[in-house]
C-alpha cells in the first residue's frame, strides 16, 4: 500500500480511506482517489497574468492576433466565450463571433 495523499482542502496529512473514498478528519473533507489523480496530472494552463485558466472560461485577447489563413485580425480586446483547452502549442480552442473555430495560445489571452 503506498501512502495516501494529504487532503486537498487543508492538507492535513491524516486522511483515511474508506469505501474507495479518501476523507479527511481535520476537514470532514472526501474526495475520490482516481479524480484527484486526474486532476493532478492535468496541465495547468495560465493566462497572460498568471491566473489559471479552465474550460468553459471568458477570455479576452490581449494582443492583435492575425488569424492564420485568412486577412482577418483578432483585435485586442475581443471577447472569447467558452474556450477549451488542449494539450497543444496553440492550447485554446475557441469559436470567435465573426470568424468561427481559432485556436489561441494562452499567453496572448487574460481571463474575463
Ligand atoms: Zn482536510
Amino acid at each position: 500500500m503506498s501512502q495516501l495523499p494529504a487532503c486537498p482542502e487543508c492538507s492535513s496529512g491524516y486522511t483515511y480511506e474508506d469505501d474507495n473514498i479518501l476523507a479527511c478528519p481535520d476537514c470532514a473533507h472526501e474526495w475520490s482517489p482516481n479524480e484527484l489523480e486526474a486532476t493532478n496530472s492535468d496541465k495547468v494552463y495560465r493566462d497572460a497574468n498568471g491566473n489559471e485558466l479552465q474550460n468553459g472560461d471568458t477570455v479576452v485577447v490581449i494582443k492583435d492576433l492575425k488569424v492564420k489563413g485568412s486577412s482577418l485580425v483578432l483585435k485586442v480586446g475581443t471577447k472569447v466565450k467558452n474556450i477549451r483547452l488542449v494539450d497543444a502549442d496553440h492550447d485554446i480552442d475557441c469559436k470567435i463571433d465573426g470568424i468561427g473555430s481559432m485556436k489561441l495560445k494562452t499567453e496572448f489571452v487574460k481571463k474575463v
